[in-house]
């Protein structure tokens, strides 16, 4: 069973995945933390990114559907999750061809609802116990690189909500409650 985890920056997409993954043996796939590793090893493609991602906009389609071919080459485990792609509706189409031609497909996606406010509180609240815990905040949960986040997310990956609704496998399921509550609504989606 492969499965999207679709919503705004700070709706909890990685928390539940990371769940998931715990749970019931699925694979995360997060281009936000493939594209963290790339930068933070130096690589060609992580320097050239950087910037891009410091200042909250998308990195190309051909950058993240190449680190997603990639995984899908290996180990397919108890299926997969994608977390934070895709974000475009290019990256959407690349996704439904290369499950395809894996031979498989995407059973759920999965939108996460939860309002602006609420994101912003979120991150920036994330921002602030990381440095308290002594470490350093990502350099892109900060007032104004979240601002472009979002307007991102609303202008480049909302579309996706109509796209897969159209499909046919797009659920809702609130992003507000408890991480326990989220888990419950993600749970009955995918064991209805
Ligand atoms: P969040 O969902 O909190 O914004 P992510 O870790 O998913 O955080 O992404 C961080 C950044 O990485 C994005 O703002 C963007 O610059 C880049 N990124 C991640 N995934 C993609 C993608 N699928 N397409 C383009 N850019 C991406």
């Amino acid at each position: 069973m492969n499965i999207i985890l679709l919503g705004p920056p700070g709706a909890g997409k990685g928390t539940q995945a990371q769940i998931l993954v715990e749970e019931r043996g699925m694979i995360q796939l997060s281009t936000g933390d493939m594209l963290r590793a790339a930068r933070s090893s130096g690589t060609e493609m992580g320097n050239k990114v950087a910037a891009i991602m410091d200042a909250g906009e998308l990195v190309t389609d051909e950058i993240v559907i190449g680190l997603i071919e990639e995984k899908l080459e290996g180990d397919h485990g108890g299926g997969f999750i994608f977390d934070g792609f895709p974000r475009t509706l290019a990256q959407a189409d690349a996704l439904g061809d290369l499950l395809e031609k894996h031979g498989t497909g995407l059973s759920h996606v999965i939108a996460m609802e939860v309002n602006d406010e609420a994101l912003v509180g979120r991150i920036l609240n994330r921002a602030k116990e990381a440095v308290a815990a002594g470490g350093t905040a990502r350099a892109d949960d900060n007032e104004e690189s979240l601002k472009i986040r979002l307007m991102e997310y609303y202008k480049k990956t909302s579309p996706l909500l109509g796209y897969y609704h159209a499909k046919g496998n797009l659920s809702w399921v609130p992003g507000l409650g408890t991480i326990d509550e989220v888990t419950g609504s993600i749970a009955g989606v995918l064991d209805s």
